[in-house]
């Protein structure tokens, strides 16, 4: 995927969990996907990483495989269900794996702070848009901007 271009290969909407880290190997396998090497490597810089990464701090934590092929992985993993992407600001998605993953994100614009939230938060929201305007919110693609609590008092 490159910057600023989003291919939402995932199927998205009220909530989906995503496969968990011990089970991608299999879930690779059953969708008639290669497991060489190079695609485990990633895997396991992929288990490593503790928060939501860019692509690009994950072909830094995989230096011996070729940035294209991290590329070309993670939207495989993307379209397995194993990671999903974020648009937090207008920098490059990150990605989430299972034990990552916060379904939807508060960043505040003046200071950049990042809040996970429960994704209950919005089922008010989520039921009058459905019965109201036959629409399906998606809370977990794209950051709710706002502004945190210290620009308020201030
Ligand atoms: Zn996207
Ligand atoms: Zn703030």
């Amino acid at each position: 995927m490159v910057e600023g271009q989003c291919a939402v290969t995932t199927k998205r909407g009220a909530h989906v969990d995503l496969v968990p880290l011990e089970e991608i190997p299999a879930r690779l396998r059953a969708t008639g996907h290669s497991v060489g090497k190079q695609r485990m490597v990633i895997v396991g810089a992929v288990e490593k990483m503790e928060s939501a990464f860019t692509v690009d701090e994950l072909a830094a934590a995989a230096p011996e495989v070729h940035v294209a092929t991290v590329y070309r992985t993670l939207a495989v993993l993307e379209e397995i269900g194993a990671v999903r992407h974020v648009h937090l600001s207008h920098g490059p998605a990150v990605y989430e794996h299972s034990e990552c993953s916060e379904v939807c994100h508060l960043v505040c614009e003046v200071c950049g702070r990042h809040v996970g939230v429960a994704p209950d938060v919005f089922d008010p929201v989520r039921e009058r848009l459905a019965t109201e305007h036959d629409f399906v919110l998606d809370g977990s693609h794209f950051a709710i901007v706002g502004r945190c609590g210290a620009h308020l008092r201030g």
